[in-house]
């Protein structure tokens, strides 16, 4: 039924239908075996959104079975990659068709901005979509030539069956990270949403049968992670667990792999990420890049620019532009076109956010701007700037996940490297400089992933996307991507009277 948020005053009224609610498994919707559901929530005001499937082990069981059955006897691993191929691009076309009722879904249950949901990160799902389309009928592997007389050639087989477990930033971005490669390899899966944003991946469940994607080979299994995602990853009957999330619970995923049957891993995972910005820079654009670094999605951005070092000959100058800047940023209703950032994703997260805020203070780093909530209903929180951070305070340190930015200053270029390389995560660094030699040497110093030199959170399909350290390893998007869910087997045989 249309959602009647009328409440809610003050808000936007948009009108969500909630088509479905329940596990995707084997081509079906169906209840969870337990008959549990949870609620989803709609962080603008802490409302119920909808009900929930909630499943556990044994509805894990029965997605693994589909997916198993659908990998060793049905139709898509076998099909030639053209056809995998041309049914991801009808997918991909049924995606488009249905924008706007995705976009609602992912910008109401996440507190994301309809027009960052529906302009940029399910376009960028539908084109990840294609492109690996696009790369199905290009998996191959290499013809060798053996020492003695024999001949030897690979060969990229699917992985098998792949469980995907997702976080709840991005969740349409997210599914098509992990699903779109995957189906172009020839695997089948479950996907597990996180909890906080199940409805989308449920869509695109019922959006892939359309497009003739066979049974059994994507399976949804809505949950909590310590039910629903561990039973994933400790299963015993699938090959890889394919994880976004943060380092606490990707350790967890790998230890449930040494413990069960020793699935491959793939972890993407939390970052601490560095902007540095150098005395050459035009402050003006380095101040735009470093808010929109920590602030886009209201900071719950895996490479956020979370800690923003500045060169001292501009320091001041800096600072005085981010706090102006900062003035103009607007909090409020996702879905109202003029805000810039809806609420924190949940209750847990806004508290989260709030004691980090509360660290910074006690630790005794300088407010500059927020510091604060907002209002009682709701999860929003002030963009916040704190100066004179030093890198052993709990907000130099940890990710936070929030709108909340640590400024912090430096002399010398080996400084810059050597501070933004002193934490355990790694997954993007930013560099702003006009000189050449300063960009090419930090980039090439800083254990990152992806370094963006006078950018910062640019992304494209072909552009591998993984961390370094503790964010984990294994790369989203590109070839990269494709290949993870591809085993290179090598077969090896004599040749007799060959000529040379
Ligand atoms: P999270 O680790 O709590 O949850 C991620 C997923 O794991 C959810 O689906 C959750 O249900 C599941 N999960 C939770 N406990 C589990 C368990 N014991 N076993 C199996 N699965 C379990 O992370 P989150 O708070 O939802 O997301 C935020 C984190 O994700 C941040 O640290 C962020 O940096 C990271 N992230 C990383 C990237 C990247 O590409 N590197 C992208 C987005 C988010």
């Amino acid at each position: 039924a249309p959602r009647d948020s009328s409440q809610a005053a003050g808000f936007h009224v948009p009108e969500v239908e909630v088509k479905f609610t329940r596990l995707f498994i084997n081509g079906e919707f169906v209840d969870s075996l337990s008959g549990k559901e949870f609620e989803t929530i709609d962080p603008r005001t802490g409302d119920t959104i909808a009900r929930v499937a909630e499943g556990d082990k044994e509805d894990v069981n029965r997605a693994v079975r589909a997916a198993r059955e659908s990998f060793d006897d049905g139709p898509w691993p076998r099909l030639s990659g053209y056809e995998r191929g041309r049914i991801m691009m009808k997918f991909g076309d049924l995606v488009e068709e249905n924008l706007e009722e995705l976009a609602m879904l992912d910008a109401i249950e996440g507190g994301k901005l309809l027009g960052l949901v529906k302009g940029m990160e399910i376009p960028i799902a539908v084109r990840l979509l294609r492109y690996y389309a696009g790369a199905a009928d290009k998996i191959h592997g290499e013809v060798l030539k053996m020492s003695g007389n024999f001949h030897a050639y690979t060969l990229r087989e699917p992985v098998g069956v792949v469980g995907h477990i997702i976080p709840w930033n991005s969740p349409s971005l997210m599914f098509f990270f992990k699903v779109s490669p995957a189906l172009a390899a020839g695997c089948t899966m479950i996907v597990k949403p996180a909890e906080q944003t199940s409805l989308s991946a449920l869509y695109y469940a019922h959006l892939a049968k359309q497009a003739g994607i066979p049974d059994g080979v994507i399976n949804v299994v809505t949950g909590y992670g310590p039910t629903a995602g561990a039973a994933i990853s400790h299963h015993m009957d699938i090959d890889m667990v394919s994880f976004t999330g943060s380092t606490e619970v990707g350790r967890l995923v790998m230890q449930a792999s040494a413990t069960s049957n020793l699935k491959i891993v793939s972890l993407e995972l939390g970052g601490k990420s560095p902007l540095l910005i150098f005395d050459d820079a035009d402050v003006d654009m380095a101040a735009d890049l470093a808010l929109q670094g920590v602030l886009a999605n209201k900071g719950e951005v895996c490479v956020a620019s979370s800690r923003v070092y500045v060169q001292e000959g501009i320091y001041e100058e800096f600072e005085k532009k981010v706090v102006e800047k900062v003035k103009a940023w607007t909090v409020g209703d996702p879905f109202d076109p003029n805000v810039h950032q809806g609420p924190q994703t949940d209750k847990p997260q806004f508290d989260k956010i709030m004691s980090y805020i509360g660290h910074g203070k006690r630790e005794g780093a300088r407010l500059l701007a927020g510091g604060e909530s907002i209002g009682t209903k709701g999860f929003y929180i002030k963009p916040t700037i704190f100066a004179d951070v030093k890198d052993d305070m709990t907000i130099a340190k940890d990710e936070i996940f929030g709108p909340v930015m640590s400024l912090m200053k430096f002399k010398t270029t080996e400084e810059a490297i050597r501070r933004a390389n002193e934490t355990r995560y790694g997954l993007a660094a930013g560099v702003v400089t006009r000189d050449i030699n300063v960009a090419n040497r930090v980039s090439r110093s800083v254990r990152a992933g992806i370094v963006w030199l006078n950018c910062y959170m640019v992304f494209d399909l072909d552009c591998p996307f993984g961390g370094f350290k503790m964010s984990g390893f294994g790369k989203d998007m590109g070839m990269d991507g494709l290949h993870k869910y591809l085993h290179v087997k090598s077969v090896v045989t004599p040749i007799f009277d060959s000529p040379w």
